[in-house]
């Protein structure tokens, strides 16, 4: 995809040009935000003229599907969940309802690690609710002391503090020490490589609360809902493709459908760096200073300006025009990860692998987060007989562990694959993805914190934020947050 010229005056389609939306950043949100406002141009008939700038060589941001030795190979996102409905709807629009797939259903089961030995995760665990009791009572993961303890929730009062509260107070508060160590601070952990004592329950697990609010107890309105969800499972769109959903030949599908669309009736920049953002003086709109492909610096004037970008990475942008709103923006922690990606002959490999991946808790003292069997989760991932890997290193909890070499986070993802797995001799191909500062930390305040920052950002106008910092750190959020900036854009210029 060669990178194009920003300044160019006419619209690719040679049709009429409309005002000029610039949109920062080319990964996910990015590419979401540039797609809805070409959608919503044709919708309403009104022409607009869109700009996707990206620093790097390539759009996709933190994904990454490459072929190594005849697996397909997931470097970054692998999947996507469908109750909420955003990334499913935007792979129909791009008409990819044929290249869905959904999980393979006899594998769908998760394991956790206790004393050294991967268990299942009883089965009606959602999250950090033991829905049903009896897989719990029957689990070797639990002391009798700590099965009674979380099953007394059904009968413990609820908090009548409404501010918010860590993942770590609310679950010890409502399940137990041990329900927290044992399972819940892996299962939860794993999705948000996060210190549970800082996650806040309000920004993350809402539901959660709202059913100790109103029913008493979460188990209680766990119970409720999952007999509702029943119901409307049965005619939801998601329903289909099970809890998550791949495209057949890997997330990639998705970035190359919204890249072609995108290329077709805009203008796409790769290897170009947005330095700065002016407001201008003659009229409504930003000015940027970019550096291009050879480092070479150049202007570009805009009506309205989509920032689709970390938050870490819009902070500086920002400075000069808001600097409040860029200090709250930078204030934003994020954890960084490595993904090993390996692949095996299941020959080499003792234990079964039954399950689509393994969570390990804190309290297991182990120097892995958790482990995705790939191939075990969709088709086409691995050579018959072989199976595919990733190993969660780092996250928020144990950042030390990326300051060493590639070669030595190999090796120790080796060594603990050995012991807890039983994977020996040596591997068909292993690979090191790091993602850094790509995991924005949801802390304790973090609702009000966003609020605050959105009517601080409503102050620019012609000028929207999106990404995965704000209202939820998945694809199908970051979408949605990408497809909302386009509409306020839209609306605004309309
Ligand atoms: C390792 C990992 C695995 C994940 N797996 C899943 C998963 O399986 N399912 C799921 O739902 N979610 C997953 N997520 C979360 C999901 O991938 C992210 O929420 C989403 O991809 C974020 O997209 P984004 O466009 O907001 O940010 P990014 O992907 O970070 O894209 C930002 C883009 O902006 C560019 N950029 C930065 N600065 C500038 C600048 N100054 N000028 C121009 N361009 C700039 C960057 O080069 C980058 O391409 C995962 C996240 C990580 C880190």
């Amino acid at each position: 995809m060669p990178p194009a010229d920003p300044s160019a005056s006419s619209h690719p389609t040679g049709g009429p040009a409309g005002p000029h939306v610039v949109v920062i950043g080319g990964g996910i949100t990015g590419l979401a935000a540039a797609h809805r406002l070409l959608e919503l141009a044709a919708r309403d008939s009104q022409p607009v003229r869109v700009t996707l700038l990206e620093a790097s060589g390539r759009v996709g941001g933190v994904f990454g599907t490459r072929d190594i030795a005849g697996y397909r190979v997931e470097t970054g996102a692998d999947s996507f969940i469908t109750n909420k409905p955003w990334a499913l709807d935007l792979c129909l629009r791009l008409g990819l309802e044929s290249r869905l797939i959904p999980t393979i259903a006899r594998y769908r089961r998760s394991l956790v690690l206790h004393n050294g030995r991967p268990e299942p995760v009883p089965e009606g665990f959602q999250l950090l609710t033991p829905v049903k009791l009896g897989p719990i009572f029957r689990s070797p993961l639990f002391t009798w002391g700590g099965k009674l303890r979380m099953a007394a929730e059904w009968f413990l009062p609820r908090r009548r503090d409404e501010s918010d509260e860590s993942l770590g107070s609310f679950a010890r508060r409502r399940f137990g020490t041990e329900a927290f160590e044992r399972i819940i601070q892996p299962m939860v952990g794993g999705i948000y490589t996060a210190d549970p004592d800082k996650l806040s329950m309000q920004a993350t697990m809402e539901r959660f609360v709202a059913h100790e609010r109103e029913s008493g107890s979460v188990i209680r309105g766990m119970r409720k809902e999952a007999r509702a969800g029943q119901i409307a499972r049965d005619g939801a769109s998601g329903a289909r493709y099970g809890l998550f959903a791949s495209l057949t030949t890997g997330m990639q599908e998705l970035i190359d459908a919204l890249a072609g669309r995108i290329q077709a009736a805009a203008t796409l920049c790769l290897s170009t760096r947005v330095t700065s953002l002016a407001r201008r003086t003659d009229q409504p709109g930003w000015r940027l200073t970019t550096t291009g492909p050879e480092g070479v610096p150049s202007e570009l004037t805009c009506d309205a300006v989509v920032v689709a970008l970390p938050t870490h990475a819009a902070s500086p942008l920002l400075r000069d025009v808001a600097p409040n709103l860029a200090q709250r923006l930078g204030s934003i922690e994020y954890a960084s990860t490595a993904i090993v990606v390996s692949g095996h002959k299941l020959s080499d490999v003792t234990h079964p692998l039954d399950a689509f991946g393994l969570v390990i808790p804190r309290i297991e003292r182990r120097r892995i987060l958790a482990v995705s069997f790939t191939s075990r989760k969709f088709p086409g991932r691995a050579p018959e007989g072989c199976v595919q890997l990733r190993t969660f290193v780092g996250g928020a909890m144990q950042p030390e562990l990326l300051d060493q070499s590639d070669e030595a986070i190999q090796s120790l993802v080796r060594e603990e694959l050995g012991e807890i797995l039983g994977v020996r001799g040596t591997p068909d191909f292993a690979v090191v993805a790091r993602w850094n500062r790509s995991m924005p930390q949801y802390h304790v305040g973090h609702v009000r914190n966003i609020a605050q920052l959105e009517s601080e950002a409503r102050e620019l106008p012609r000028l929207a934020l999106a990404g995965n910092a704000y209202h939820g750190v998945g694809l199908p959020d970051a979408i949605h947050s990408g497809e909302q900036a386009a509409q306020r854009i839209s609306a605004e210029l309309a």
